[in-house]
């Protein structure tokens, strides 16, 4: 039976550090981090997710906003808006929250968020700098992966990784965060060929593709390291990307779902919000 990676757990213990270190900081500039989470429309998942962050944040001792606006605010008015929390000096981190109603562009909103003040780690100076290696906000649920993966002491050096799914948000940065930890990296999208097959190869397998409980057990190559990204309501309860019960019995670890990577991304959201405030204020 595979070993589960509790991220609940994991993103526990690394609030404690956040918190003991804010603490210290807090103590000498008087000062906390501030978050920003911006939210149009009534979108219940989005609701839950704002809700989540806020009360995250809150709990931390982080400075916390949240703008509800109608889902018919136009682009304008949102950029307005991004342009003040910009100049805001309680202002640390902003994250607008994702999916936008129709009428307004992603990318114009992406980039015109500071890239210093993006925690999200979606400006495009954010992504070009993780491109090279160097110092910027990592996206947070592709980090939260990696501190999973890290917290059970398992190296990456040299071992298959795949990943299924290739966004933005998920597949494309955990891919380079794996490549940057010297595994072998695989990327897997809807035009694959013999998905099963692939994933077989695996020591490390990262399924982020937004279909509920597809990678089953068969697919699993015998103690390879399982992480379920996907969340979904099914029936009333949250399943991952991964058939739990048959893959339990192949993986040497999985994360679970809920209680897996959920937790994680909230958290590496307040460790860049952390991040920010500590570089804003020249305190690094
Ligand atoms: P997207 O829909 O943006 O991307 C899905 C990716 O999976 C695409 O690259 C797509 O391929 C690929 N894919 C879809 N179907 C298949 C298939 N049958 N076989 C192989 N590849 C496939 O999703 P996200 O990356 O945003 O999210 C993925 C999942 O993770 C979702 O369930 C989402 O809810 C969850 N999620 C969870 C978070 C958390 O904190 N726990 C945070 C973010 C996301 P193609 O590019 O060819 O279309």
């Amino acid at each position: 039976m595979a070993e589960l990676i509790k991220g609940k757990e994991v993103a526990a213990r690394i609030r404690e550090e956040i918190a003991s270190e804010l603490e210290e900081l807090k103590g000498k500039t008087g000062k906390a981090p501030g978050l920003a989470v911006v939210l149009l429309g009534e979108d219940p998942a989005s609701q839950t997710y704002v809700n989540n962050k806020e009360k995250t944040s809150k709990k931390l001792g982080f400075h916390s906003e949240v703008h509800r606006l109608p889902e018919s605010t136009s682009q304008e008015e949102l950029l307005k808006l991004v342009d003040q929390l910009n100049h805001d000096d309680n202002i640390h981190g902003i994250l607008v929250q994702l999916p936008l109603p129709e009428h307004i562009e992603d990318e114009a909103i992406i980039h015109a968020i500071a890239a210093e003040k993006d925690v999200d780690g979606f400006h495009p100076v954010n992504v070009g700098k993780m491109m090279i290696g160097e110092k910027c906000y990592i996206p947070c649920t592709p980090h939260g992966v990696i501190k999973m993966i890290e917290h059970v002491g398992y190296d990456l050096k040299g071992k298959n990784a795949v990943v299924v799914g290739r966004s933005n948000i998920v597949g494309k940065p955990v891919s380079l965060l794996l490549l940057e930890r010297h595994a072998t990296v695989t990327i897997c999208h809807s035009k694959t060929q013999d998905l099963p097959g692939v994933c077989s190869n695996a020591d490390v397998l990262i399924v982020a593709a937004g279909q509920p409980e597809m990678v089953k057990g068969d697919w699993i190559k015998p103690g390879a390291v399982v992480i379920d990204v996907g969340i979904h309501r099914v029936d009333d309860k949250l399943k991952g990307d991964v058939e739990f019960e048959s893959a339990e019995k192949v993986a040497g670890y999985l994360s679970p779902v809920p209680g897996g990577v959920g937790p994680m991304t909230i958290t590496m959201l307040m460790h860049n919000t952390m991040q920010a405030f500590k570089q804003l204020n020249g305190l690094e």
